[in-house]
C-alpha cells in the first residue's frame, strides 16, 4: 500500500485535487456564520475559511462529512477503506516518536487564552458559548500507561478557562482512577489531525487508537513528545493544548448541540488547566459543526461501522457489510447485510450487533441482495420479508449511554428486526417481477423511435 501524508494539510491537498475543497476568502464570522456555511454545504466540499473576523488563523470544516472523504485522503476506494479500518483492529502498529514536529513550531507557555489566538467558533444558537468541537483528547491509563484518544467537546470561556465533557468511556475511566489516586490526569488536546486519526479515535475498543491510526495509514503514526506533559501527539497536528484535568473539580458546562440534534443540558463537568499551547507556524483551527450535521455523524460512524462488521462477522461468517445510517444519527441504528447460510443467523447477527455497542439500540438485518445505502430498499425488505410476531425481538432493560436522552436510569430497550428470508424461502422465491431483460434492452434501443426526438429519457 502506498504511504500517504499523515497531516490534515496532506488530506486537504488530496481533497483539493479531487475537487472536494472550497476556499472562502470573503470575511466570515466565527460566531455562527462559519457553522451556517457548513450547514449549507453539509453534503459538499471541505471548507477553508481563510478570512475569519478578528483572527489571523483560518478555520476549516467538513473535513469528514461524508465517508468518501476518508477514502480520498487515504488514496483508496470506499470498500478498501472499510476493509482497512476493520483490519486495523487485528494489526495495530506502534507509533514512532520523531525528534521534532511541525505541531511545535510555536510553543506558548504563558498568557494562554485561546480566544486571543484561535477563532474558536460559536456553533449552535443555545450552546453555552464558544466551543472547540474537533479536539482529540490524548491521555494515558494511570495504572498501565495504556494510551487513549477521544474527541470531546471543550467550552472555551471568555476568561480562557476550559471545561469539557468526557463521554463515559476510557478517558473518563482514567480520570476516575486519578481521583482514587488523588492526582490530576495529564491530557493533550490535538486539533487539526488527519481524518484517519480522527476516525481512529472513534473505535470502540480498549486498544491504543494511535496504533490503530498507524494500521490505517499502513505505517506507524509519527509522534512527538509534548513539552509539559508525559504524552505523545501526532507530529503534524495544527494545534496541541497541553494540560491537566483536576480529578475532583467540576464546573457547569453546556448546553451543547449534540449528534442526536438535541442539546445536551448544562452539567458540572471537568476543567482543563493549560500548561502549554503548541502550534504550527500559521496554524488553522479545525471545527466540526456539532448537532445533527453529517460531519458530526459520519466522523463517528466509520470506525464504529468497521468494528461492528468485524464483531458480527466473528459470529455470523456470512456478514458482508454494516451501515450506521444518518437517519439513525450514525449511532443508534445499524443495518447489517448477511449472506444467510442457516436459519436463525438473522437473529444471531442482530443480537450480536446489539450487544457490541451501548448506544446501538435498533438493528435491521437484511439479505445480501438489499442495498444498505438505500433506505427505501431497506424499508422494502422490512415490508416484504419480516413477520412481526417472529422477526421482531425487544430486549428491555439493557445498559445504555446517558447520551441517549431516551434512556431511563441508564437503561434502554433494544429492538432487533430480522428482515431476512428463511433459507427455504430464499431458495424457492421467484426473481423480482420485471419485464424480460431482452425486451427492456430492445425498448432502450428503440427509444428515440418510440418517443420521437424530444430527448425525454
Ligand atoms: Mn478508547
Amino acid at each position: 500500500m502506498n504511504a500517504v501524508g499523515q497531516d490534515l494539510r496532506d488530506a486537504l491537498e488530496s481533497y483539493e485535487h479531487a475537487g472536494a475543497l472550497l476556499r472562502i476568502s470573503a470575511e466570515v464570522d466565527w460566531k455562527f456564520e462559519a457553522a451556517a456555511v457548513l450547514w449549507r454545504l453539509q453534503r459538499g466540499p471541505a471548507v477553508l475559511f481563510e478570512n475569519v473576523r478578528g483572527y489571523e488563523a483560518p478555520l476549516v470544516g467538513n473535513v469528514l462529512n461524508e465517508r468518501r472523504k476518508l477514502a480520498i485522503a487515504l488514496g483508496v476506494d470506499e470498500p478498501e477503506m472499510q476493509r482497512r479500518l476493520a483490519q486495523a483492529l487485528d494489526a495495530p502498529r506502534m507509533p514512532v516518536e520523531v525528534g521534532s514536529g511541525a505541531c511545535q513550531e510555536v510553543v506558548l507557555t504563558k498568557d494562554l487564552n485561546l480566544l486571543s489566538i484561535l477563532p474558536v467558533p460559536a456553533i449552535s444558537e443555545l450552546d453555552g458559548g464558544r466551543y472547540l468541537s474537533a479536539g482529540i483528547i490524548v491521555s494515558k491509563d494511570p495504572d498501565t500507561g495504556r494510551r487513549n484518544m477521544a474527541i470531546s467537546r471543550i467550552h472555551v470561556r471568555e476568561d480562557g478557562r476550559l471545561t469539557c465533557y468526557l463521554a463515559p468511556t476510557h478517558t473518563s475511566h482514567f480520570l476516575q482512577r486519578c481521583a482514587e489516586l488523588g492526582r490530576p490526569l495529564e491530557v493533550a488536546v490535538v486539533i487539526g489531525a488527519h481524518p484517519a486519526v480522527m476516525a481512529a479515535s472513534q473505535f470502540l475498543t480498549p486498544l491504543d487508537e494511535m496504533e490503530l491510526a498507524g494500521a490505517i495509514f499502513g505505517e506507524p503514526l509519527r509522534t512527538v513528545r509534548c513539552r509539559t506533559v508525559d504524552l505523545e501527539v501526532p507530529a503534524g497536528a495544527e494545534v496541541v493544548l497541553e494540560g491537566t484535568i483536576d480529578s475532583a473539580a467540576r464546573e457547569l458546562e453546556g448546553p451543547f448541540g449534540e449528534f442526536p440534534g438535541t442539546y445536551a443540558p448544562a452539567r458540572p463537568n471537568p476543567l482543563i488547566q493549560l500548561t502549554a499551547v503548541t502550534t504550527r507556524q500559521a496554524p488553522m483551527l479545525q471545527m466540526i459543526v456539532a448537532g445533527n450535521h453529517p460531519e458530526h455523524l459520519v466522523t463517528g460512524a466509520v470506525a464504529r461501522e468497521a468494528s461492528l462488521l468485524r464483531a458480527v462477522r466473528a459470529v455470523v461468517p456470512g456478514t458482508r457489510a454494516v451501515r450506521m445510517p444518518e437517519g439513525g444519527v450514525c449511532r443508534f441504528h445499524a443495518i447489517v447485510s448477511i449472506t444467510k447460510r442457516a436459519d436463525g443467523e438473522g437473529k444471531l447477527a442482530a443480537l450480536t450487533a446489539l450487544t457490541h455497542q451501548d448506544l446501538l439500540k435498533n438493528v435491521i438485518v437484511v439479505d445480501d441482495d438489499i442495498d444498505i445505502d438505500d433506505s427505501r430498499h431497506v424499508e422494502w425488505a422490512v415490508a416484504t420479508r419480516m413477520r412481526a410476531d417472529e422477526d421482531v425481538l425487544i430486549i428491555p432493560g439493557m445498559k445504555s449511554n446517558p447520551v441517549d436522552a431516551m434512556s431511563r436510569d441508564r437503561m434502554i430497550s433494544k429492538l432487533a428486526i430480522d428482515a431476512t428470508l428463511t433459507v427455504g424461502e430464499m431458495r424457492e422465491r421467484l426473481p423480482m417481477a420485471d419485464v424480460p431483460a431482452e425486451i427492456r434492452a430492445r425498448v432502450a434501443d428503440r427509444w428515440s423511435e418510440l418517443i420521437g426526438n424530444e430527448g425525454v429519457s
